[in-house]
């Protein structure tokens, strides 16, 4: 299904890149995004996710024709790395159109998810 699906299964998102060990979820959040269909733009800086990110507790708060992302914290056992994976999506009827996923990896998101301390 074009390129979209074709990134998201490379993305092995529970697989640590500096010492293969697997990661394990620490927490999972889902977020309003104020992207409408056909203008989403890949943000990879934090601050946009502090700014303009609205937590939801569901996809039925979601309006019609705009973006939401599910964002994952993980931390390796085997080197201590933590990493958070942004994962946008629009839904459109009956289907989940998925962006390409964003990662951070030096915490720039702990504040948001509430994982300060970590
Ligand atoms: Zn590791």
């Amino acid at each position: 299904m074009g390129i979209f699906s074709d990134f998201g299964k490379r993305f092995q998102d529970d697989w640590c890149k500096n010492c293969k060990a697997q990661m394990y979820p620490m927490t999972e959040r889902l977020y309003f995004m104020p992207m409408t269909v056909g203008h989403y733009q890949e943000q990879k800086d934090p601050v946009y996710y502090f700014n303009k990110l609205r937590p939801i507790n569901d996809v039925s708060q979601i309006p019609t024709g705009f973006y939401a992302c599910r964002i994952k914290a993980y931390r390796c056992n085997g080197c201590g790395q933590r990493i958070a994976v942004v994962k946008p999506f629009l839904q459109v009827r009956d289907s989940v159109k998925e962006e390409i996923a964003v990662v951070f990896k030096n915490g720039e998101l702990d504040a948001l998810l509430g994982l300060q301390g970590w």
